[in-house]
């Protein structure tokens, strides 16, 4: 079983909502700025929200700044965005494979850890 066999995205938004969003490391800032075309002050000022050396997102109306019916700076989103919702924790830690997979419609329906291990190359 492969990654697109269990999971295909339903573009809900789900994970693009919340008060927080994931942090964003110095590669993150950089393709951003790069991504929008401008200088790294002017990306703070106006999206980024600093609280002491985490760096997040801001958020607006309960959703992340960028999300618009879906992500309006795909190429320029943070690593764990693109990650999301594959996350290499749910490997080893079935709980957390549990509440990961209940937070996302966009896996298969009663997909095991079992499944998601093998389509993952790790059964
Ligand atoms: S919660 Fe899952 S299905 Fe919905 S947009 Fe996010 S990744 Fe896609
Ligand atoms: S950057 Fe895009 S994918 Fe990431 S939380 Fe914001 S809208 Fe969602």
């Amino acid at each position: 079983m492969s990654e697109s066999k269990i999971f295909d995205c339903r573009r809900c938004g789900y994970c693009c909502q919340g008060e927080t969003t994931v942090s964003l490391d110095q590669a993150d800032r950089e393709r951003l700025s790069a991504h929008l075309g401008l200088p790294f002050a002017e990306v703070k000022e106006r999206y980024l929200r600093v609280t002491g050396k985490t760096v997040q997102m801001k958020t607006v109306d309960g959703h992340c700044i960028f999300y618009e019916n879906g992500c309006t700076i795909h190429e320029g989103k943070p690593w764990r965005c693109r990650q999301w919702p594959l996350h290499p924790s749910m490997l080893a830690d079935s709980s957390n494979f549990e509440v990961i997979r209940d937070s996302c419609p966009g896996f298969k329906a009663d997909l095991t850890h079992e499944e998601f291990r093998l389509a993952m190359g790790k059964g």
